[in-house]
């Protein structure tokens, strides 16, 4: 059988692409090599505690709202408050003027920076102000334009002119943020304090836009899963068919099909990648390709991606605790991002890559003191998160893929594992959270292996491609972001984390909603 569409992925951008397709009345086949949808969206149940596999919590983004209701899709969300603490000191982020409490948290920690501080918030209130334009507004590609016309004239079109004026001012701060910022200090532990939990290098616009983006956090009740539910029902209910364990391992252009490890082949008129983006290039055998163009740009793509990596990972630690969560609500909100010390990262020292157990695990000791961890604990968004009088906890630091994999190469994989959840619960009984060792129920893990592992994402990376690259393999101009489903090869378009930088949950959603139009576009031609 010939599907109209073949969307290869079931993360959150083959989702929605899948979604959209199905609706508009094609016949669409979503293939995901794992037995549930979802990728780094997920959430699952161990003995009667929820925990979120993937993302902890959604951001709005002008994006997801309007999606869902373009959809006509009822999913309950709870505001997801986050709060930001170091040491000893916690505050709170309600509204734009947090941006004070931030500053004082700064201050308190380094008060020989005062002035530094000063300046540093001036220009991150300036970024906020131009994030409230990027972000005002819900995103038209999300707006059936017949019907909104009134929309249209008053908001869109005004906004429209604001944004050509802020646009530039966003991109001018491409700049790395730790490099922005020391036009500002020479503060190490500063500087370390206020990008830690940023992908390295992640530019200045993006990363110290957060402050405003952390206003726009929501949370599924049920889970951050129930939206992959949600999504996946849908595209059933409007005849298009999900085909799980459905691992994708040839694609044959000219042929016009997909072949899976099993060795059954499925024919498409137009295929959407929404996977990672090295194995597409991978699964391609060039020789067969009649038009020399299509197959020396597949060519190119697939050596010119070779040696690009993907973004940071993260290693988490789930815990089970026999602790109410008014103990924790006590302390921080749901979505806590916290420090245990004011020193910074730097004085770890560089990551040990390729050194022997015993420096890595010193390393490790430094690392694990000095980092920010997200912590998000569930059952204080949604009460049925957990058995009464218990708590769910997850806890996550960015973590470096090479050094995981040397660690698997070398033998001491599972001791890792251990060693490093026994530094985080250690770290945080010391500081935020005293007594919670003597309360875990139990305990487990997962590293950037797991996640490559789960999701097939290159390096185990949670957003797409690195900042660090020497080129960056996908569009990263907002106004050009239809550039960014485009591949050169005929009959398929790309959606996801791996098509624009900086990527993450909105920007895969918009991404599977504009290879839908275009897939929906250029069937009807065909028709
Ligand atoms: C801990 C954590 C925190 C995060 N926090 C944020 C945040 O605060 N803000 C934000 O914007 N983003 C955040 N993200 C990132 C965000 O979740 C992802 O960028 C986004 O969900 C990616 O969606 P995707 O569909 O592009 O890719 P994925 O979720 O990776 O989905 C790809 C899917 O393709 C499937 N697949 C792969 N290869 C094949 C194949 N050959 N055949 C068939 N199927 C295949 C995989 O199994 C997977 O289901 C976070 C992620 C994590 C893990």
């Amino acid at each position: 059988m010939k599907y109209d569409a073949i969307i290869v992925g079931g993360g959150i951008a083959g989702l929605t692409a899948a979604a959209y397709l199905a609706k508009a009345g094609y016949s669409t086949l979503l293939c995901e090599k794992e037995s549930t949808c979802g990728g780094l969206v997920n959430s699952f149940e161990r003995e009667g505690f929820v925990f979120d596999g993937g993302i902890r919590a959604i951001e709005n983004s002008g994006i997801v709202f309007p999606m869902l209701k373009q959809l006509g899709l009822d999913v309950p969300f709870v505001k997801n408050k986050i709060s930001i603490g170091i040491g000893d000191r916690v505050i709170w982020v309600n509204s734009d003027e947090s941006i004070k409490g931030y500053q004082v948290l700064l201050t308190e920690q380094f008060p020989n920076s005062k002035a530094e501080i000063a300046e540093i918030i001036t220009q991150i209130r300036a970024i906020m102000r131009h994030m409230d334009v990027q972000y005002g507004i819900d995103n038209p590609v999300f707006l059936d334009m017949k019907e909104d016309r009134k929309y249209l004239v008053k908001v869109i079109l005004p906004w429209m002119l604001k944004y050509a004026l802020t646009i530039h001012k966003i991109t001018a701060l491409n700049e790395p943020v730790v490099d922005f910022l020391k036009h500002y200090t020479q503060n190490q532990a500063l500087l370390d304090i206020i990008t830690q939990h940023f992908f390295r290098e992640t530019p200045a616009f993006f990363a110290l836009s957060y402050l405003k983006l952390y206003l726009d956090y929501y949370y599924p009740l049920g889970g951050t899963g129930k939206l992959v539910e949600k999504l996946v029902t849908f595209i059933e209910d409007h005849h298009g068919t999900i085909s799980t364990n459905t691992q994708i391992s040839a694609v044959d252009p000219e042929k016009r099909q997909v072949i899976d490890t099993a060795g059954v082949t499925y024919g498409y008129r137009r295929l959407i990648w929404a996977a990672d983006q090295k194995s597409l290039y991978r699964f391609i055998d060039p020789e067969p390709i009649t038009d020399d163009r299509v197959k020396n740009a597949v060519i190119r793509r697939r050596e010119n991606l070779a040696d690009k990596a993907g973004n940071d990972s993260v290693f988490t630690l789930y815990l089970a605790l026999d602790l109410d969560v008014s103990y924790f609500s006590s302390k921080a909100s749901e979505h806590f991002f916290y420090t245990p010390s004011s020193v910074g990262q730097s004085m770890a020292g560089p990551v040990p890559i390729n050194e022997d157990r015993k420096t890595i695990e010193k390393w490790l000791e430094e690392f694990f003191a000095l980092t920010t961890y997200e912590i998000s604990c569930p059952v204080m968004r949604d009460s049925t998160l957990a058995p009464p009088g218990k708590t769910g906890l997850i806890v996550s630091v960015l973590f470096d893929y090479g050094l995981t994999k040397h660690i698997q190469q070398m033998g001491w994989y599972d001791d890792f594992k251990s060693f490093c959840e026994l530094c985080i619960f250690n770290t945080l009984d010391s500081s935020v959270y005293p007594g919670i060792k003597d309360a875990i129920r139990y305990r487990f893990s997962s590293t950037p292996l797991s996640l490559a592992r789960i999701t097939g994402n290159s390096d185990g990376a949670i957003t797409g491609w690195a900042f660090t690259n020497d080129s960056m393999p996908a569009e990263n101009r907002l106004p050009r972001i239809l550039n960014s489903i485009r591949t050169p090869i005929p009959g398929i378009v790309q959606a996801g984390q791996w098509t624009f930088s900086p990527s993450g949950f909105p920007i895969s959603i918009l991404t599977g909603k504009l290879a839908s139009d275009r897939v929906i576009k250029e069937l009807k031609n065909l028709n």
